[in-house]
């Protein structure tokens, strides 16, 4: 099976680092037009779209673009999408990547203001973004919204519960979303990585006393690479999944279904 996407207009938020650059990568390779947002390093986005823009020398059109826009805020967001109307003339497919983890703390000495900043990137800005990819997607009747949650949607994760709480409510409002826009043809689905070496966790894989500790967790007994996400990614936004919605498709080297798990523990 091959996967295309040719024709498709994609954008993805937080896509110049990390999980997100991957996606970016592979959505352009299956031939889909991509939309990097980022909120800060707008040398990354710029780099990302020179990338791709000479891979496809020949294309009659851009093929990648760079689109500022803090996707908590609900002013850029509309701005960012009214950009992509007037450069592409709407989207096809949107992938809400853009997540903090926020700073560690045991509840009860946390910082609300960081509480709410967490549920506001994650949760709110999942939803300021889907909300505008889903008036134009069920307008046109076709389109899938792929949100990035985390095996932390259903492992707890002590001093993060902002992070753990934007992912469990991310789930569920992957599930009612996907309810609404199923009459028009409209997918939606959560993707949950487990442990993946990016920038969010360099502070864990980087240290080599928490990186064993976090392989005794993880029954295939090592991280994941961002490649590893952005081809289920990809496979989730095409037409190869024109069967599922609603539901989270946990990529994790089976480290939520066996908590007990502990590599030669
Ligand atoms: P990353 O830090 O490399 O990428 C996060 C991206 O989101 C960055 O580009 C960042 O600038 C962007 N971002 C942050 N706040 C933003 C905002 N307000 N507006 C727009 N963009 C914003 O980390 P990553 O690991 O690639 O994370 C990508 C997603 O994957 C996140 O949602 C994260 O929660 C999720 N995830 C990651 C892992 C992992 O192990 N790396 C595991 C599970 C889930």
């Amino acid at each position: 099976m091959q996967i295309r996407l040719d024709g498709k207009r994609a954008l993805v938020t937080g896509g110049n680092s990390g999980i997100g650059a991957a996606i970016v990568r592979e959505l352009a390779a299956a031939g889909a037009r991509v939309a990097i947002n980022y909120v800060v390093h707008p040398e990354l986005a710029n780099a990302l779209v020179a990338e791709l823009q000479a891979a496809n020398a020949g294309a009659a059109s851009a093929v990648a673009v760079g689109v500022q826009a803090d996707v908590s805020d609900a002013t850029q967001v509309e701005a960012m999408y009214a950009e992509l109307d007037r450069q592409w003339g709407g989207i096809d497919i949107l992938v809400n990547n853009a997540g903090i983890d926020g700073a560690p703390a045991p509840t009860w000495e946390a910082d609300p203001a960081n509480f709410e900043r967490v549920l506001r990137v994650n949760l709110q800005g999942s939803f300021l973004c889907a909300r505008s990819a889903l008036k134009r997607m069920t307008a046109q009747r076709s389109g899938v919204v792929l949100n990035m949650s985390s095996v932390h949607e259903r492992i707890a994760w002590s001093g993060f519960g902002a992070y753990t709480a934007s992912k469990a409510g991310l789930a569920m409002l992957t599930q009612t979303m996907a309810q609404e826009a199923a009459p028009f043809g409209v997918r939606v689905l959560a993707l949950a990585p487990g442990a993946i070496r990016t920038p969010i966790n360099q502070n864990v894989w980087s240290n080599p006393d928490s990186l064993r500790d976090l392989l005794t967790k993880i029954p295939l007994g090592r991280m994941g690479e961002p490649a590893e996400i952005a081809q289920v990614a990809t496979f989730l936004v095409s037409g190869a999944a024109s069967y599922m919605s609603g539901n989270t498709v946990f990529v994790d080297g089976a480290m939520t279904d066996y908590p007990e798990f502990a590599h030669g523990g």
